[in-house]
């Protein structure tokens, strides 16, 4: 049978929403033409207390089949609270998984965010995964690409190649698998099996390996997909507020067409 793809977005408003979203659209778009063997499902988890309809907009002009949800993480603005629980996005995820067994389809779960960098190619790669793989990262944790490294006798994954506190402690805790959130993915099967959530208590940094703990005992459970970790197809990209300059066209209601 034909597998879905699940592709679990957070997205909340900033300026940068709409071409975030836009371009994160064209490229699912893109790559279910490509694939056309995949099903792809998009779940958007809008953080806002009721849907929006520019969102909605986005999804539906996808043509893709979508989910549009409304989880509103309520301490957004609360700057003491966000230092307390700094995983932006985590609510929506795991609301995402629910969806996901709501739909009940078999298939391949991956968290895109809204303003990360995708290859196309990606996406006919994730439906390779079997329980949880794992596939290189571009721009991640503060280092050109962050990657697994497959032992050439045994094909198993043996190490994560991270700059980024690769062997970071949180009290007796060791960052034991040193991930961006887009470099892995997993079955529903997998899902449904270890029942894995995003646990609201991590600390900082700590997000990916609690969950991946979850799924996998050991790195060399994980399947190492693009090229055993050697081909980035995602790129963690993240938008900041623009720093506007002054623009008297735009003075007023901002409705005025520039000619
Ligand atoms: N996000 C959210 N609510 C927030 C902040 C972020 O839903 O208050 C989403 C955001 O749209 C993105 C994901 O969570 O899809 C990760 O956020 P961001 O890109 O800011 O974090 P990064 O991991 O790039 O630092």
């Amino acid at each position: 049978a034909q597998r879905v793809l699940y592709i679990i977005t957070p997205t909340h408003k900033r300026i940068t929403q709409r071409v975030d979203l836009m371009r994160l659209q064209q490229t699912l778009t893109l790559a279910s033409l490509q694939y056309h063997h995949s099903l792809i499902y998009w779940i958007i988890l809008e953080d806002a207390p009721t849907c929006s309809h520019a969102v909605r907009n986005i999804a539906q002009e996808s043509g893709l089949y979508f989910a549009h949800k409304a989880v509103h993480s309520s301490d957004n603005n609360n700057k003491k609270k966000k230092k307390k629980t700094p995983h932006r996005g985590l609510a929506q995820r795991n609301a995402g998984l629910e969806t996901v067994l709501q739909v009940g389809k078999e298939g391949v779960i991956y968290f895109a965010d809204d303003d990360n960098g995708y290859d196309s190619r990606l996406f006919a790669e994730l439906l390779f995964t079997r329980h949880t793989s794992i596939f290189a990262v571009g721009l991640s944790g503060g280092a050109a690409y962050e990657r697994c490294h497959v032992d050439p006798t045994t094909g198993k994954v043996d190490a994560i190649l991270s700059t980024w506190k690769p062997k970071y402690n949180v009290g007796k805790r060791t960052r034991k698998f040193p991930m961006d959130m887009a470099g892995f993915a997993l079955s529903t099967t997998a899902l449904v099996t270890t029942k894995a959530r995003f646990r609201p208590q991590s600390t900082a940094g700590m997000l990916e390996t609690d969950f991946l703990s979850l799924l996998v005992a050991d790195v060399a459970e994980l399947e190492p997909l693009a090229a055993n970790c050697t081909r980035i197809l995602a790129w963690h990209v993240k938008t900041t507020e623009p720093q506007w300059a002054h623009n008297p066209e735009l003075d007023g209601d901002g409705t005025k067409t520039f000619a």
